[in-house]
């Protein structure tokens, strides 16, 4: 017979595992390159011999991403506040499908509510938690699809972006609309927000169902879109408005930046990750949009057994879930707006600092501009082999982690920040380290 733990002993044990990783994650190698091959399960064998499994052959090799140096991607941390509320979902593992006999649904709502007045977003928005920014995407043009069919049911909807992200693309293969359908706006020059005046001659040109995807905060640059004047072409030339917001709508807690994001009241769906900015584990994203009555006739998932109305199993592509919003609660319940505004400034300051940082040392082109917490930089000389070449040897040496792009033509590298716990010290520390790159 294998041991098996009791409640308490599995806790004690877990968080013995997590407090020695949570301990070292700062001064860890922040990404495992080379690795050893993962375990498989064993078939049996007890509890304790399954951690100590895990403590000698997988947690050794995983990345610092909750870490201060890790910049690749978008890619938050973990607060301590949300860490505690992660693991209550898990403890008290309700099913957010439906809203009966439990106040889970409505701690969700509460809390959609509560983020959508943080953004700015329409008071009426229907709000929901999905797994994440590609998710929201999907829920939005999946609505968005719906309501264009009901303009011309013979003609597929067209959406329009000046440098949309690739989940766009995704949501509208699995939304049906087709990704042939997507059309490339021109950008502004050694910009990557769209062009407005080219939106609006597209649009113009356009004859059809039209979705105009606004970035707020491009994945290259951390860009805006104009969103205002993208509300105003939606509404004269009768385009749904999607704005992916997925890390740039917390610009709105910075009041030197949210001035970027005037007009995203007047967006028909909008998409805002938590699990990067906001520093919540995975998975955690909101979709809203302004047609619930569309998203029902899409996720209706109605059965006599199951609930009915408003249960949130209608609304979004899963029925049954995790409670997500509980760690989002958590952390403005903890800070409060203020306290999540300290480290998106501090983010963004720490982008700057990079990027004075790698102008003053004459090796490197910062690219696009520094709009937000993400720097987008190329070496002077080379091509994309010395970018890659260049790259590997930054990662390697273990004190930060980057991921490459392509931009305006160039091999480049970006660096995102949004990581809670960054400090101008780490800055100091990946300067040197690029520094001390052949
Ligand atoms: C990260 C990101 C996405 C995709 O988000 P996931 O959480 O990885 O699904 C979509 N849009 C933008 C702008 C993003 O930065």
């Amino acid at each position: 017979m294998p041991d098996l733990p009791s409640f308490d002993q599995a806790i004690a044990a877990a968080s013995k595992l997590a407090a020695a990783h949570l301990a070292n994650l700062p001064q860890r190698r922040v990404a495992q390159m080379q690795r050893a091959a993962a375990p498989a399960p064993p078939d049996g064998g007890g509890f304790d011999a399954a951690l100590a499994l895990l403590a000698e052959r997988v947690a050794p090799w995983l990345s610092a991403s909750p870490g201060p140096r890790y910049l690749g991607f978008v890619t938050g941390g973990v607060t301590p506040e949300a860490l505690a509320a992660d693991w209550l979902v898990s403890t008290w593992d309700q099913n957010v499908s439906n809203a009966i006999g439990s106040i889970a649904a409505e701690l969700e709502s509460v809390t959609v509510a509560a983020y959508a007045q943080v953004f700015g977003i329409a008071a009426g928005m229907h709000g929901q938690f999905v797994s994440g920014a590609t998710a929201a995407n999907l829920v939005g043009l999946v609505t968005a699809r719906e309501w264009a069919a009901r303009k011309t049911a013979d003609q597929r909807a067209t959406v329009f972006a000046g440098a949309a992200h690739s989940s766009i693309l995704k949501a509208m293969a699995i939304a049906g609309i087709g990704r042939g359908q997507y059309r490339a706006v021109a950008t502004l020059p050694g910009r990557t927000a769209v062009d407005t005046a080219a939106l609006e001659a597209a649009l113009q040109q356009h004859r059809g169902p039209a979705i105009v995807v606004a970035s707020a905060g491009e994945v290259n640059t951390g860009d805006f879109d104009d969103i205002d004047a993208l509300a105003s072409l939606a509404e004269r030339y009768d385009a749904w408005l999607h704005v992916d917001g997925a890390f740039g709508l917390f610009a709105s807690l910075l009041p030197t930046l949210s001035a970027r994001l005037r007009g995203l009241e007047r967006a028909h769906s909008v998409t805002v990750d938590l699990h990067k900015w906001l520093n919540v584990p995975y998975d955690s994203a909101i979709a809203y949009t302004s047609r619930p009555d569309l998203q029902r006739e899409i996720f209706a998932a109605s059965s006599a057994y199951l609930g009915s109305d408003p249960d949130p199993l209608h609304f979004t592509p899963e029925n049954s879930r995790r409670l997500r919003a509980l760690p989002a609660w958590m952390v403005m319940a903890t800070r409060g707006r203020a306290g999540i505004a300290e480290w998106v400034a501090a983010n963004c300051a720490q982008a700057q600092a990079l990027a004075e940082g790698l102008a003053a040392s004459g090796r490197f082109d910062v690219l696009g501009g520094v709009h937000l917490n993400i720097v987008c930089f190329a070496l002077k000389e080379g091509d994309a082999a010395a970018r890659d070449a260049w790259l590997q040897a930054l990662n390697a040496g273990g004190e930060v982690f980057m991921t490459p792009t392509q931009l305006f033509g160039r091999a480049a590298v970006r660096a995102a920040f949004s990581n809670w716990s960054t400090t101008q010290a780490d800055v100091a520390r990946i300067l040197a380290a690029i520094a001390a790159t052949p």
